[in-house]
């Protein structure tokens, strides 16, 4: 018996290779590609890119950032929240 998972819509899902024949894959994510150190939470505009309209946080499936960004988003959203730029919810 063959236990192949598939998604909702038949989709494949893409496997990054890291070391593969030295052709290196693009980055997915949009921080990683501009070069972003550092997440401002002064930047709404891009921040606001990364909420749904009740103000929750997307997902990383979602916004497709990678593991170390959506760290960055989440303390510079919750930072912006603090300091009412964004909403907490609405
Ligand atoms: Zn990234």
């Amino acid at each position: 018996m063959r236990n192949v998972k598939q998604g909702r819509q038949g989709k494949q899902v893409k496997r990054k290779r890291r070391f593969g024949a030295g052709i290196r894959e693009q980055t997915q994510c949009r921080f990683c590609r501009e070069g972003t150190k550092y997440v401002d939470y002064k930047d709404i505009d891009t921040l606001q890119k990364l909420l749904t309209h009740r103000g929750k946080i997307f997902s990383r499936k979602r916004s497709g950032n990678c593991a170390g960004c959506q760290r960055k988003v989440k303390t510079a959203i919750k930072r912006a929240r603090f300091m009412a730029l964004l909403p907490f919810s609405s």
